[in-house]
């Protein structure tokens, strides 16, 4: 199935996803979205995976099919 939505990029360059492909998709507020850009298109994702403290979908470390940033693991590890 595909979408297609035609929608204004507000001043501060926020964009709405519309209900029906948030949906489609199961995304929810507060759901991390990876975007990708070349010279032509950009391209948004849902994020497969995030840091279970921040969120962060970056440089993550697998534990108990958790995922924990290496930030978080850094500051974790200096309040022991
Ligand atoms: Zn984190």
């Amino acid at each position: 199935m595909i979408f297609t939505n035609f929608r204004e990029i507000d001043k501060t360059g926020r964009l709405v996803i519309s209900k029906d492909i948030r949906n489609h998709l199961n995304i929810k507020a507060g759901d991390i979205l990876q975007i990708e850009a070349d010279d032509e298109c950009i391209t948004i994702k849902k994020a497969e995976s995030k840091c279970v403290f921040c969120n962060s979908p970056e440089n993550l470390i697998e534990f108990n099919k958790k995922y924990i940033c290496k930030d978080c693991f850094a500051k974790l590890m200096q309040s022991q």
